[in-house]
């Protein structure tokens, strides 16, 4: 009989912030073949994977808010640059064999489809990746946010959320050394000590609809095994 996968379908967010680099292409590309390799290794064992790339390696509308340009041109601008990410990506698996498609939540004609359930669950369960790119396609947003409405609709099992420690502490653990790593939290105790770890807006909605987020350590290159095959405890789990 198949071993039952711990989760069958995830929805898996990463930070801009991970494909950048200080090499003459400014292009993270160990860490972009590890991830490859990660949800190869998923993708192997039928795990459904979706993914939400951020892009916060090349604008933030925040930041660029702060420099005169407005809030929803600095936003689009934003949501642009998590096109580029993701078409980055895609190329990568495309090159590694992985059946994957890009999906919009705005027409990009020529670039990639538009995201609809319907077409991306029979992508998922025919064995696709699918990556979301453009975020919401709405400003005052995150690609957290974006993570947390596809990971309620497409109905993941978990959110994925890598980032660059182990998981959540009770304060910055590279500033702070002695700083607790949390095991489990509950939705509401993250708002309530304020631990920064994703906005409120997409906390709020995954709370909500009780969608639990798994936070880990992005830069670990067995990380996505470990979470699926491991016995000890991984990341900190945010649920109810
Ligand atoms: N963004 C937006 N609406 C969305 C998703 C993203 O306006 O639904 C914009 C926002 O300006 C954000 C930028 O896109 O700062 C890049 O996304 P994010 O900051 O989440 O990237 P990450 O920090 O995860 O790399």
């Amino acid at each position: 009989m198949k071993k039952k996968n711990k989760y069958s379908r995830i929805l898996l967010k990463i930070s801009g912030e991970f494909l950048k680099s200080d090499s003459t292409h400014n292009v993270n590309i160990n860490f972009i073949h590890s991830l490859t390799q990660q949800v190869q290794v998923l993708m192997q064992s039928n795990v459904q994977v979706a993914l939400v790339i951020g892009g916060g390696n090349l604008f933030r509308g925040s930041e660029l808010a702060k420099i005169g340009i407005r809030r929803t041109v600095s936003d689009q601008i934003g949501m642009l640059s998590t096109v580029m990410n993701s078409l980055l990506i895609y190329e990568f698996f495309k090159k590694s064999n992985i059946k994957v498609k890009l999906f919009s939540s705005t027409s990009l004609e020529g670039l990639c489809d538009r995201y609809r359930l319907d077409t991306v669950n029979h992508a998922l369960q025919n064995g696709y990746a699918t990556i979301f790119c453009f975020g919401l396609g709405i400003p005052f947003f995150t690609t957290d946010s974006a993570a947390c409405v596809y990971g309620i609709d497409i109905k993941a099992d978990i959110f994925l959320k890598g980032t660059k420690v182990n998981g959540i502490y009770s304060s910055d653990p590279l500033i702070h050394p002695k700083a607790k790593l949390y095991n489990k939290l509950r939705y509401q105790e993250v708002l309530k000590k304020q631990l920064k770890v994703m906005d409120y807006a997409s906390l709020v909605l995954a709370y909500e609809h009780k969608l639990p987020i798994l936070v880990f350590n992005m830069y670990n290159p067995k990380i996505l095994h470990d979470i699926f095959m491991s016995t000890n405890h991984i990341g900190t789990l945010i649920s109810e």
